[in-house]
């Protein structure tokens, strides 16, 4: 069911509500208020009756009858009737018909001394008096009775407008709260059409903000937002296939060359091999950039197994690694290692040795005596890690780039290299929950910090 009807329905059902209890209070308390009026009403005349009768010696039964009949105060379908107490009836104030009673009423009424009934038809008030002319004790029973015509037909009256008053508000409710259900959920509905339009290829569509202060405009904001970043991710993707193709096809290009000019040439055994060595480093640089691309699509499974890892203890592995393999590498550690080696940080070991070999690997290349100073430090919560290098430096408007895919600065052409080492290095930091940051002076070196929380 759409949320307008579901709004609508149920507004309408607690105003239907509401309406329904507000008409019963109602009309229960005008029901009291008749009886209890009415019931003071019989009271009197109940009260009046017994009064002439017992205590106005002059007057007859039927002289009684013609003043009830014909009193201001008489009412419809009235019974007066008086018993004395052995409950013999000593007036009855209808003369044509035989009056009607209950007799279990009177022995109610002599332990009870008042009672009232109400019915459909009839109401009743019957008083135990004592009285005054007979022996102290004895009391008689006054009886009255009579059909509350006037207030019952305004009760009659009052249900039927209150029903009406029902029936007309709860349609009204109905009709008003699916209008402006309607009203309401109206930029919702604009917001949907607009988002159906929004495909990949027009990715740069956005959707209007209306006032800028509302839910709706707060909805519409955060859309945008979230198309902005699609779109970026979108746009660094496609630039990621290009510069990866590009890449790809240059080592690719030139090994073709390569196979071409030893094919259709007659060539010398020293020519034919220095073919060879050319299509072994293409082969080689295909290889390296296939890594990096590799490590860069791959998603880092974010539940991979962590544990703790000291990094001093690392980064002297990757020394003894790295030292093995190239002489030329110097790595100088500041202050002794031993003295920190309690720095613990909950991590993938494979990838933070990625990471710092990355790091070395690039101090030691773009310097010229081939020497990285890592230095390691700590503050309350995290492991700083700084590689330094007294290298050719970044230029300041490269520094935000270096860490893009495929970005190399152009001091750095001249070196081997793919510009996806950084790149890698800081997705492997983010998923650690650490940062990288550099400075650097053109000519004079740079320095890569790492931040990586302790355990
Ligand atoms: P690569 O070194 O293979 O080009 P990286 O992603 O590791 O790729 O580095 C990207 C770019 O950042 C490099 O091409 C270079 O311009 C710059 N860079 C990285 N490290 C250094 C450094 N220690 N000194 C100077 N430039 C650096």
């Amino acid at each position: 069911m759409f949320i307008r009807y579901k709004l609508a329905l149920l507004f309408s059902l607690v105003v239907a509500g509401l309406l329904t209890l507000f008409s019963a209070v109602i009309y229960q308390i005008s029901a009291s208020y008749r009886e209890e009026e009415f019931q003071g009403r019989l009271e009197n005349k109940a009260r009046t009756t017994a009064r002439y009768l017992m205590d106005v010696k002059e007057i007859d039964n039927e002289l009684l009858k013609i003043i009830d009949q014909n009193s201001l105060t008489s009412l419809f379908e009235e019974q007066v009737l008086v018993f004395d107490e052995h409950n013999r009836l000593l007036y009855s104030s209808l003369d044509d018909q035989p009056p009607q009673y209950d007799p279990a009423l009177l022995a109610e009424v002599r332990e009870e001394k008042r009672v009232e009934q109400s019915s459909d038809k009839i109401d009743l008030i019957a008083l135990a008096l004592p009285s005054s002319l007979k022996a102290s004790g004895s009391e008689y029973v006054v009886m009255a009775s009579a059909y509350d015509k006037f207030g019952k037909s305004k009760l009659i009256y009052l249900r039927n407008t209150l029903m009406i008053c029902w029936v007309v508000g709860v349609g009204l409710t109905v009709v008003v709260s699916g209008l402006l259900a309607g009203l309401f959920l109206r930029p919702i509905a604009t917001i949907n059409t607009q988002i159906q339009q929004i495909t990949a290829q027009n990715l740069k569509e956005r959707l209007p903000e209306g006032n800028g202060r509302d839910e709706m405009a707060q909805l519409a904001i955060n859309f945008n937002q979230m198309l902005n970043r699609l779109n970026l991710s979108f746009e660094q993707q496609k630039s990621f296939v290009s510069h990866a193709s590009h890449e790809l096809r240059t080592p690719l290009a030139a090994m073709k060359t390569d196979i071409q000019s030893g094919l259709e040439e007659a060539l010398s055994s020293e020519e034919y091999r220095l073919i060879l060595r050319d299509l072994f480093q293409d082969t080689q640089r295909l290889i390296g950039l296939t890594n990096g691309l590799l490590q860069l699509a791959r998603p880092l499974d974010p539940v991979l197994r962590r544990k703790l890892i000291s990094i001093p203890e690392l980064l002297l592995d990757i020394y003894a690694e790295l030292s093995s393999l190239r002489k030329a590498q110097k790595l100088v550690f500041e202050p002794l290692l031993d003295e920190r080696r309690e720095l613990l940080v909950p991590g993938d070991e494979a990838l933070l040795k990625t990471l710092f070999t990355n790091l070395i690997d690039n101090a030691c290349k773009y310097s010229p005596t081939h020497e990285a100073f890592i230095r390691i430090r700590s503050d309350a919560t995290h492991c700083l890690i700084d590689i330094e290098d007294k290298g050719i430096g970044i230029p300041p408007e490269d520094q935000e780039r270096v860490f893009g895919p495929f970005f190399r600065a152009n001091n750095a052409l001249i070196y081997s290299g793919y510009g996806i080492g950084l790149a890698v290095s800081q997705r492997i930091v983010e998923w650690h929950g650490g940062s990288i940051s550099l400075r650097s002076t053109l000519g004079q070196g740079s320095t890569f910090t790492v931040r990586l929380p302790l355990s």
